[in-house]
Parts: structure tokens; C-alpha cells; sequence
């Protein structure tokens, strides 16, 4: 029965493979003539051939009209077989078929353009986070900086600003504008668009701004906010942070607050970069609200709507196929392939480009250097494996006298070591180790059984590894590791886990390097003193009650005084007769560092004003790295009616090596006023001296520790090497810690100018020491 084959035919129809989506994205490109082919039959119309319901997967709407057709050829039966009947049916097949593949296009189209849409949208709003959270991280690395601490807040230096973060940056920096603001939000500095003027009040710069200050002051951390703002007359990312040093020795009592305002806008060209970048070709800013489906709201930070960002979809439209309906129906189904095929590119390419965001994303969360997960992409798996509530074990470790590779050899031998290193950590252990930044490195030990002994093992395991030599960049290095451990208790939460992992890692540490420890409470009671300590400091330093001594430096030719040290001494309330090392560096730790050294300072300098000698008063990073420090000095000096030529500044290596630039600039300002610079504890790390020639110093002082090792012959050798480079470079060596005559002729032999120690003196008060100098023959001006 003819109808039955049609009948069949159309059920087949049904089956058939044409045109949905998952079929065409199945098959791909590789059959259009099939389909035009099967395209034609439909116009032919031609019943027995047709298989107008073949698109029949569109949907409930389209089988709903199937079903119809059905009935309605049943209907017709097989006793109604006249010939104007069958016409009947081929004109029924003719207008339904045409009709259906429209419908079917129509509904196919709706649906691919609905999906690449909401694709596009999702991926839209995931980059305008991913531009925000870039940013804010740009703030927070331009205001947490010791350099622009120094120049923004502690002096302002408008030259400073217009160099490194004003005009000269300009067209090199992310953003486009650049704001200092005060702490009601003034701004007192401003570079729009590179032009340096036009400081305004805070309002003008728009009403976001009290908000995000509100939010910027709350904050204790070193974050910023950022947020999308309407400016001028578009949109731009704003990102407001409080300007603090990396190092909080910096910060005193009493500095401004300061803000860093950035402001990145989003202008045809930053439009251009992030379309182009995120392959969404071209971004418009429309006015909120817009009705653009091919459009996401760009929110403030207090989620009201700003703009929207729109683009013109990859979506394939509708309007070809209404287009070429008239003209043909081959047309429309060869549009209508096209179409979804396009479709299907382009929700390819959504996918590529998500994929690539996904990457970029994962890139933010890895160490750019090693590879590794970087300390944001590890605090994602220590919250994960924290929250999982099984329990975990941190080990913390930090490489011994990194610092002195880097710094003997450069960057380039750092970098590779440090590759190195992390290489052979992720040999030794099966789980991936993470890099927090400088040399440290972190591993999560899974939950399970034996949890501690398995940290211990593996533990052990690395610091055998890191026994050792590296080979950096050619170079045969030798790197040990200092290890902590800490176990996670229920509840614990991440920040508590990384603290106690590095307790652990500096007991290690001070326990000899090269091992490692578990966390254990004791090393708190240290921290707990440490507390007690900075506590009755802060009264000490109130009531004046932090003393001085003064240890005679000789010159070694005569054996006159020539120079004398000045060396805190501390008898506690509590605790008695604190050693310096420990009192200076709970200074420096709890913010008093500063006001430590100005008593320091001014004692010393109101003693030696009255002694015709020179006086060397020890200088920490506070100092060293605080440019406004000159300008301190100097009402000192004035004070105490000190000459700034009988003044000598001790400096150590470390602040070299941690912010030579920094320092360097420094020096120079104390140099300036005529101040000398000595480079204290020298010989610790033979690192600095290819430094030595490019500084201002004026002197060196040989370590202790070198007189303690060197004893035997060779070590004789090393020291007059040392002097004698030293020497060469004009700068004269004075030799400390000298306790025996043999020693000094020693230290004599080699080339020093100066001795110091025990054997010529021990520290002594002022008035003791105005007692030597008055037996002394003739006071030599040091
Ligand atoms: P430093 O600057 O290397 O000071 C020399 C240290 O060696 C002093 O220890 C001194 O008492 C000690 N010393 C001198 N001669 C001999 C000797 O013949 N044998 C031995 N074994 N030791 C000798 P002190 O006073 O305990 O100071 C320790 C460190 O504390 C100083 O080392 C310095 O780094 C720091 N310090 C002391 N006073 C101040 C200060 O006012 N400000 C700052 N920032 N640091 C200070
Ligand atoms: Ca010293
Ligand atoms: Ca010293």
C-alpha cells in the first residue's frame, strides 16, 4: 500500500539522520552533498521520495505536526486513491514539507544561537572577573613596595612618582591614570592619561570612590580593591590600595595614610587588546540596560549595573534563511547547513577560547618560573584538603643560603637553581610540591595513616636530596633545605597551618639548617617571650631606659683610639640583662626598630660630640631603606651638636642584597651630608664583594665569626686576600672581636687599619670612656 511506504518512509524519515545538531557536530563537514541532496527530494516534493519528516528530531513541536500528517493520511484511506486525491496529497506534501524544514531551521537556529549566546555571555563575565582580579593584583604590587613606601609616604617625591608610576609609565603600565590620595580621598598627586596636574578633590574622581575608600581603609593586608567604575564618560577598572612597604620594619607611627588610585579605562584601544586577546573580536560599551543579548552587565562593587559589554555574536542569526526563503528552499537548507555547521564552529571556538581562559587561569595559579602551583595555587588545594576534614600535614621548606648563590653568582644562576631544586624536589616526593615565592617550597601530605611518619620519611628523603650539589646554569651549587612540619588539626584553617609549618621551619633553621622539625608548642613559648619582650620594649624605649655602651676601636699602626662603638644594652624589668641580638631583633619585628636606633643615635651622638673621635652607630633596614632617614639625621646631628664627618653609619650585607637599589640611594643621601658608611660583619658572605667597588663605603668591617674560623694558616691567607681587595678598592678593614695579642698581630699582619674587641677594650659607658681618652697622649681625630 502506497500510503503504508509513505508511512514507513516517513517513520524512517524519523530516524534519519539529518540536521539535528549532535548529528551535524557527529559528522562534521564531511557530508554536504548527501545532505543537498536530500534537500532537492524535498522541493521535488515527490512523496515516495520525500523525507520532509526527517528533521522530525526538531522537537515536540515538530512531531506534534508529524503526528497530524499522519492522521490525516490515514484519513484519506486507501478507497480515496483518486487522482485528485493523490494531487491533494503531493500539494499537502508540497506546502508541509517546505513549511516543516522552515519550522525545523527556525527552532534549530533559535536553539544553537540561544546556546553559542549564553556560551559567549558566560565566557564574557568570567573575563571581566579574570580583568578585575588582574588588576587588583596590579594595585597591590605597586603600593606594597619599600621604594614607593619611602618616596609616596614617607618623603613625597613628585619627581620619583612622575618616573615610575606617572608620565614615564605611561603607555608601558596597565592602567592610564595614576591617583595618590590622602586619607579623605584627595588626591595629591595625579597623572591623567601621562599629564602630570589637575590634582582634584576626591568626589570629582566619582562617587565610587567613598566606597571603595571605605573598603581600601577597612583592609589590614596588603590587597587592594578594584572595581569598575563609571569614568568620565565610559567605564574603567579603578583599583584603590594603601600604600605600605613589603618589609613593615618601614612603617612608622605617624606617616600618612596613603592610597595608590590606578585607573585602567576602557577606551577603544583597551577595548581593541582584551577582544582581541579573548578572541571575541570587538567589545563595545553599551549603556546599562541595554536590551543586547550579545551583552553582559559590568557591575560596580556595589553590584549596580555601570554599562554592558557587548560584541557582536558568532551566533548565526536567522535572518539569511528568511533572506533566501523566498528565493529557494535549496537555498535555505544549503543556508540553513551552513548555519549550523557555522554554529558548530563557533561553539568550537567558545569552547577553544574558554579552554584558553581556563589556562590563562591556571597560569595565575602556577610559578611562572618552576612551573609549579604557585602560593594562590596552593592555598586552593590547602583549603580543599582542609575543608575535606581528613586531615593533612604541611612541610614547609626553605633553602639554606639561597641567598648567597643569587647573590654571588646573579639572578640567572638563582633562577636556574631554583629550578633546579624544585626539579629534584618533585623527583623525590609523588606529590606535586608548590613554590610560595623566594625559595620555599611547600608539600601537602595526603591523609591517611601515619600521617606524621610519612612527612618525617619524606622529609628525610629531601633534605638527603638537597645534600647534594645543583648544577645551575653550569654551575655546580651547593643548596641545603631547612624543614617544618605541621599537622593539621580539625577546624584548623589554612593561614594557622602555614604559621606553625613555619615556626617549625625557623626552629629547624636555627637548630642547625639542614634538617627538619615538627611543630611543636615549645617553639611558641619563644614566640609567646618574643611577645612579652616587644611589650616591655615599647616601655623601656617610653621611659628612656634603653642604654648605650662604647667599645674603643684602635688604629692598628699606634694602638690609639681613634673611634669608639656605640652598642645598645637593655636591663629588662622582667627579664634582666637582655643580649642585643635578641632585643634588636624583637625590634625590628614589632616596629620599634626605629625609635630604637634614634635613642641610640642620639646618645651616641651627644657622647661623641664631646670627644674628639669618631663614633659607629649600628644602622638596621628601617634606616637603611628609609629614604626619609637623612632628613632624621640631620636634626639629630643639630641637636646634639654632632660633626657629621665623626660619624660613622654601620650597614650589614643583608640590606645589600635584599634592596641594593634602595639602599644605594639611601647611602648616597647620607653620604651627602657627610656621614661615612662602614659595611659591618663583612666575610659572612664573600657574596657582596664584586658589590663592593659600585657602593658608597667608606669602610669594612672583618666578622667576628671570620676570626673564629680562621685560626689556622690558610685562614691567615684568606684574611690578607680580603684586605688586600678590600684595600685596593679604598676601603680601609677593621678587624673585630680581636681577643688575644695573637690575634692582633695576626689581624695586623693581614692589613687591617682598625681592631676592635675584648683585648683593646670591652664596651664601656661614656663617662668611662671620656676617662681613657683623657689618658691618651694625643686624640686623633678618627
Ligand atoms: P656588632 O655590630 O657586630 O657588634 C659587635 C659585637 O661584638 C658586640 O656585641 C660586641 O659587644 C661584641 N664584641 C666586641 N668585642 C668582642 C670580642 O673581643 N669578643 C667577642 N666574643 N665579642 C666582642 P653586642 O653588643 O652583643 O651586639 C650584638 C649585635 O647587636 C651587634 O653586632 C649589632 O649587630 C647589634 N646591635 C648592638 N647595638 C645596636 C644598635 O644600637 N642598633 C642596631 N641596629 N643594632 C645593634
Ligand atoms: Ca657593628
Ligand atoms: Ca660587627
Amino acid at each position: 500500500m502506497w500510503h503504508d511506504r509513505i508511512e514507513q518512509r516517513l517513520n524512517r524519515g524519523m530516524e534519519g539522520p539529518i540536521l539535528t545538531l549532535s548529528d551535524t557536530q557527529a559528522r562534521g563537514r564531511g557530508q554536504p552533498q548527501e545532505q543537498e541532496g536530500e534537500a532537492n527530494v524535498g522541493v521535488e516534493a515527490e512523496p515516495t521520495k520525500s523525507r520532509a519528516g526527517s528533521q522530525g528530531r526538531g522537537g515536540g513541536r515538530l512531531s506534534g505536526v508529524l503526528t497530524r500528517l499522519k492522521t490525516r493520511l490515514a484519513s484519506i484511506g486507501p478507497g480515496s486513491a483518486t487522482p485528485s486525491g493523490i494531487l491533494q496529497l503531493h500539494l499537502l506534501v508540497a506546502l508541509v514539507a517546505p513549511a516543516l524544514m522552515f519550522a525545523t531551521i527556525l527552532f534549530m537556529a533559535d536553539r544553537q544561537n540561544a546556546d553559542a549566546r549564553a556560551t559567549e555571555r558566560q565566557r564574557a563575565t568570567g573575563l571581566l572577573t579574570y580583568l578585575h582580579d588582574q588588576f587588583a593584583l596590579e594595585g597591590s604590587d605597586s603600593a606594597n613596595w619599600n621604594e614607593g613606601y619611602g618616596a609616596i609616604v614617607r618623603i613625597f617625591d613628585r619627581d620619583w612618582l612622575d618616573g615610575t608610576l606617572g608620565p614615564d609609565a605611561f603607555g608601558t603600565s596597565g592602567y592610564h591614570d595614576v591617583f595618590i590620595l590622602d586619607a579623605d580621598g584627595r588626591a595629591i598627586y595625579a597623572s591623567v592619561l601621562g599629564i602630570v596636574g589637575n590634582e582634584q578633590p576626591a568626589d570629582s574622581l566619582g562617587p565610587h570612590l567613598r566606597h571603595q575608600l571605605a573598603a581600601a581603609s577597612r583592609s589590614t593586608g596588603p590587597n587592594g580593591v578594584a572595581e569598575y567604575v563609571r569614568y568620565g564618560d565610559g567605564v574603567a577598572l579603578s583599583s584603590l590600595t594603601r600604600i605600605r612597604p613589603v618589609d613593615p620594619v618601614l612603617a612608622r607611627r605617624g606617616d600618612p595614610v596613603r592610597y595608590l588610585l590606578l585607573i585602567k579605562r576602557f577606551d577603544a584601544q583597551t577595548l581593541r587588546e582584551i577582544g582581541q586577546a579573548s578572541g571575541f573580536g570587538d567589545f563595545r560599551i553599551m549603556p546599562p540596560g541595554s536590551p543586547d543579548r550579545a551583552s553582559v552587565p559590568i557591575r560596580s562593587g556595589e553590584r549596580t549595573e555601570v554599562a554592558r559589554l557587548a560584541w557582536t555574536s558568532a551566533a548565526p542569526g536567522y535572518a539569511s534563511a528568511i533572506d533566501v526563503l523566498p528565493v529557494a528552499l535549496i537555498l535555505l537548507a544549503l543556508l540553513a547547513y551552513a548555519g549550523f555547521v557555522g554554529a558548530s564552529t563557533a561553539r568550537r571556538r567558545a569552547e577553544e577560547l574558554l579552554e584558553s581562559r581556563r589556562e590563562a587561569l591556571a597560569l595565575a595559579r602556577r610559578d611562572a618560573l618552576t612551573g609549579l602551583p604557585n602560593r594562590r595555587g596552593f592555598a586552593a588545594t590547602l583549603e580543599d584538603a582542609l575543608a575535606d576534614g581528613q586531615g593533612t600535614a604541611l612541610i614547609y621548606l626553605d633553602l639554606d643560603g639561597f641567598k648567597d648563590v643569587n647573590d654571588a653568582f646573579g639572578h640567572a644562576v638563582g633562577d636556574a637553581l631554583l629550578c633546579a631544586a624544585a626539579e629534584r624536589l618533585a623527583s623525590v616526593s609523588a606529590i606535586e610540591p608548590a613554590r610560595f615565592g623566594g625559595d620555599e617550597f611547600g608539600l601537602l601530605v595526603e591523609a591517611g595513616p601515619d600521617l606524621l611518619l610519612r612527612a618525617g620519611r619524606l622529609a628525610d628523603r629531601i633534605v638527603a636530596a638537597f645534600g647534594a650539589s645543583f648544577d645551575a646554569a653550569g654551575r655546580k651549587v651547593y643548596v641545603g633545605t631547612s624543614i617544618g612540619i605541621a599537622v593539621a588539626s580539625p577546624g584548623m584553617t589554612a593561614d594557622e597551618l602555614v604559621r606553625r609549618a613555619d615556626v617549625a621551619m625557623y626552629a629547624a633553621k636555627s637548630a642547625g639548617r639542614g634538617r627538619w622539625r615538627v611543630y611543636d608548642s615549645a617553639s611558641e613559648d619563644g614566640r609567646e617571650r618574643r611577645r612579652e619582650i616587644a611589650a616591655e620594649l615599647r616601655a623601656a624605649l617610653a621611659s628612656g631606659t634603653v642604654s648605650v655602651l662604647f667599645q674603643p676601636i684602635i688604629d692598628a699602626d699606634d694602638g690609639a683610639i681613634v673611634a669608639a662603638e656605640a652598642l645598645a644594652r637593655w636591663n629588662s624589668r622582667s627579664f634582666g640583662v637582655i643580649d642585643p641580638d635578641l632585643f634588636i631583633a624583637v625590634a625590628e619585628e614589632s616596629g620599634q626598630i626605629s625609635e630604637l636606633t634614634r635613642q641610640i643615635l642620639r646618645q651616641a651622638c651627644a657622647a661623641g660630640a664631646a670627644w674628639r673621635i669618631a663614633v659607629s652607630v649600628n644602622l638596621s633596614a628601617a634606616e637603611v631603606w628609609d629614604i626619609a632617614f637623612a632628613e632624621e639625621l640631620i636634626a639629630i646631628l643639630s641637636e646634639t651638636g654632632m660633626v657629621a664627618s665623626r660619624l660613622i653609619l654601620e650597614i650589614t650585607e643583608s640590606h645589600l642584597i635584599r634592596e641594593a637599589g634602595l639602599t644605594a640611594q639611601t647611602l648616597m643621601r647620607l653620604r651627602a651630608l657627610g656621614v661615612r658608611i662602614a659595611l659591618d660583619d663583612f666575610g659572612t658572605g664573600y657574596s657582596s664583594l664584586r658589590q663592593l667597588g659600585t657602593l658608597p663605603l667608606d669602610g669594612l668591617k672583618l666578622t667576628r665569626e671570620f676570626l673564629e674560623r680562621a685560626g689556622g694558616p690558610a685562614a691567615q691567607d684568606v684574611a690578607e686576600a680580603i684586605v688586600g681587595l678590600a684595600t685596593a678598592l679604598r676601603l680601609p678593614v677593621t678587624a673585630e672581636g680581636i681577643e688575644t695579642a695573637e690575634q692582633a698581630a695576626a689581624m695586623r699582619q693581614a692589613g687591617c687599619a682598625y681592631l676592635q674587641g675584648w683585648h683593646y677594650g670591652r664596651p664601656v659607658p661614656a663617662s668611662e670612656l671620656t676617662r681613657r681618652l683623657a689618658q691618651q697622649p694625643v686624640a686623633v681625630s678618627g
